[in-house]
């Protein structure tokens, strides 16, 4: 049996459950958190002591917004063999684990199923991975100046059909439903203020989904589309860009749904210019200061649940793995403790996971960052790559 101890792990009590200690020593069974226990507890039949040396001992990190698929910005439409797929994803997602992430929800991937091919692979022990959710190909109205690539989407029309998607894409092998309600901030002809789904759809797909279980995300940029999925009961709103006031008291208090900003992003827009919705510089400037607004003003004047998201492509991770927290941090003014809570217990609770990860708790799974230093008091702690990365109870690295 693999049983082990981490020693001398410093704790961040917020992240931190059933135990008090701020120094332990963690104890790990198979995949499972066996024990927390006081600094120097002597375990029996154990086959390895890690001493950590008073490092940071986090939950892993949760990133609920990626797609797999996007190994770099012009792999968006490219036609790749689905064979081929599967290995790019998996770089992809062997990319995220070495940063800390042993947990990534795929946002939407094409029609061969590549995320599901990797999520399977690592369940299975066949390769070394996050732990991989997957919407399967997302559901996307055909609208005026909304590109529906036939490869990555569902084109939806009206209810029986949605329907009928849905059930599909849970059926080969999809964890949750992502769906489309406003246009892109950087898809060519597109206007993210415009809502492009109908209301009934909405209904309809929380409907099934639930019934299966699971439940609904959607991309919502504009508040027209973002009210619509809050009224409707969508778990989790992607991007909420330009969340109103109005839509932000529906959310006051809710554990049940919530927002996942993907803000580091913005700083890729420059990349989408010609005939996106950011196109000029004008536009580019006033859209970001209207998203840092919107998100800033639900960060701090609301009592809502924000999850964490990143939604950039590989060579844009690769460029700088911290941007999504750099940006929270030194543009909208987050506290050091509340983004390590969406990069964590935030995430883990909107993707119905909380029982399982994003805490550190006796019974839950091992898998775990170690950081040199504090990020709860010195954010930057968190700008290179841990010291230690461990899924599932197994060392990575
Ligand atoms: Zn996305």
């Amino acid at each position: 049996m693999n049983r082990y101890v981490i020693k001398n792990c410093k704790l961040i009590p917020e992240l931190t459950e059933g135990t008090g200690l701020s120094e332990a020593d963690v104890l790990i069974e198979e995949d499972r958190i066996a024990d927390i226990a006081e600094v120097g507890t002597v375990f029996e039949d154990i086959s390895e002591t890690i001493d950590v040396g008073h490092a940071t001992l986090m939950p892993g990190l949760i990133d609920a917004h990626v797609h797999l698929r996007w190994l770099e910005e012009s792999s968006w439409v490219t036609d790749v063999r689905p064979s081929w797929r599967s290995f790019d994803e998996y770089h992809y997602a062997r990319f995220m684990l070495e940063n800390g992430y042993t947990t990534v929800r795929d946002c939407g991937d094409d029609k061969c199923l590549a995320s599901e091919a990797v999520r399977d692979a690592e369940k299975a022990g066949y390769i070394e991975g996050p732990r991989v959710i997957c919407a399967g190909p997302t559901l996307l109205p055909a609208n005026l100046n909304t590109f529906p690539c036939r490869q990555f989407h569902h084109v939806i029309a009206g209810r029986d059909n949605v329907r009928a998607l849905v059930r599909d894409n849970i059926c080969y092998g999809a964890d949750f439903i992502k769906l489309y309600g406003s246009g892109s901030l950087m898809t060519e002809g597109n206007d993210p203020n415009i809502k492009i789904i109908e209301e009934d759809e909405i209904d309809e797909v929380v409907k099934i989904a639930t019934s299966r279980g699971t439940y609904c995300a959607i991309h919502a940029h504009g508040s027209e589309a973002i009210d619509a999925a809050v009224r409707n009961g969508v778990r989790t709103i992607e991007h909420a860009s330009f969340i109103t006031e109005e839509t932000l008291q529906r959310l006051e208090g809710r554990t049940d749904m919530g927002i996942v900003p993907t803000v580091g992003i913005l700083h890729n827009l420059t990349k989408h210019g010609k005939g996106s919705y950011v196109d000029n510089e004008d536009r580019r400037v006033k859209t970001i200061r209207q998203v840092y607004e919107c998100i800033g003003n639900a960060y701090h004047n609301h009592n809502v649940l924000i999850g964490w998201g990143t939604d950039i492509a590989l060579d844009s991770y690769e460029e700088n793995p911290y941007i999504e927290i750099q940006t929270r941090k030194n543009e909208l003014g987050f506290s050091n403790i509340d983004i390590l809570k969406q990069m964590t217990i935030n995430s883990a609770k909107l993707l119905c996971l909380d029982n399982e990860i994003g805490t550190v708790k006796i019974g839950k799974c091992a898998d775990f960052v170690v950081i040199d230093g504090n990020p709860a008091e010195d954010i930057a702690a968190m700008y290179k790559k841990p010291v230690h990365v461990i899924r599932k109870g197994r060392v990575i690295y």
